[in-house]
């Protein structure tokens, strides 16, 4: 059975799940390259048709793995990559998204972030993009790492073009952003992307999600996904190369987080009191 998971409309009026894939550290080893491609079509059979890659991920190899897995299934997939800053020139940036889509074997990325700022100015990567836009290679653009002064540059920098997404670091250990860059994200309808979800895996058999987890007959990693879909406008992307713990991410959807509980989430993991820099791993 296909697990009902949220979705999160992008601005372009697209629905995507809320709950994706990650690919960090896929492709690193050609011995376990077969089993990331399972993990991520295990993902696609339950409905996370979003895959989020970068060109950084194992020198592209990465891409390659999604290129793998998704080969004869294309249509049903969202996929997200991302150029590195030091590429992020106007000629660089469109070089650097033909590599990919070489790499992934295909012939659009749906949505292509700027994977933290760099050198180049935000006003010629977004030129490039909007160029990649018009030619059909990408179906759209956003940034990641930005923080809301990030935003607010960009926006200003490029009106009336805007970013369709930010992927920042969010999960329970790391809720700097509910702060400010959450609720303002929200209000100017451009979705978060969360990620590291489960902390790279920190989260994974915390006491107090255990202990949460008990009552919904579910995992400590289930309930810190839970936690973000009870986010509007939040996409979570955690990542396992085992197609079984794709499969355990995936209910995560099924669990009904209540008040008492996410009080109980609020004590063991405080949210912010005042501002801090956004953090990046
Ligand atoms: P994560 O998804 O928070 O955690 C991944 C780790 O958790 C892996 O070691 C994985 O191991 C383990 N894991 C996953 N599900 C599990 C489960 N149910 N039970 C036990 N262990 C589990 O960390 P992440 O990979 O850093 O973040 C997710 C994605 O976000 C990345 O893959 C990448 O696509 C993206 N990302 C983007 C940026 C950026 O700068 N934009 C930075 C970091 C990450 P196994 O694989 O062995 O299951």
């Amino acid at each position: 059975m296909k697990a009902e998971l949220p979705a999160v409309t992008l601005p372009g009026g697209r629905q995507v799940p809320a709950l994706g894939l990650g690919t960090w550290h896929m492709g690193e080893s050609r011995a376990s390259a077969a089993e990331e491609a399972a993990s991520l079509r295990a993902g696609l059979d339950l409905g996370m048709t979003l895959i989020d890659t970068a060109e950084m991920y194992a020198d592209g190899g990465a891409e390659e793995v999604v290129g793998e897995a998704i080969r004869g299934r294309r249509d049903e997939v969202f996929l997200v990559s991302k150029v590195l800053p030091g590429n992020a020139s106007r000629t660089g940036t469109i070089a650097a998204c033909e590599a990919s889509l070489r790499r992934l074997g295909t012939d659009h990325i749906d949505l292509y972030l700027l994977h933290w700022r760099g050198r180049h100015p935000l006003a010629q990567t977004v030129e490039a993009f909007e160029t990649l836009k018009a030619e059909g290679k990408i179906g759209a653009w956003g940034v990641s790492n930005f923080d809301e002064p990030d935003m607010k540059e960009l926006l200003g920098a490029v009106e009336p073009a805007r970013p369709a997404a930010n992927q920042v670091l969010y999960n329970l250990a790391r809720r700097g952003i509910e702060y400010d860059l959450l609720r303002w994200s929200q209000v100017q309808g451009i979705p978060v992307m969360a990620y590291s979800p489960l902390d790279e895996g920190r989260l994974v058999g915390h006491p107090a999600l255990e202990e949460i987890g008990r009552i919904h007959d579910a995992s400590a990693a289930q309930v810190a996904l839970a936690f973000l879909l009870t986010r509007p406008g939040v996409i979570a992307i955690p990542k396992s190369g085992a197609p079984e713990r794709v499969r355990e991410n995936a209910r995560a959807c099924e669990i009904r987080l209540t008040s008492e509980d996410l009080r109980r989430l609020d004590e063991a993991f405080p949210p912010p009191t005042r501002k801090r820099p956004l953090e990046m791993i």
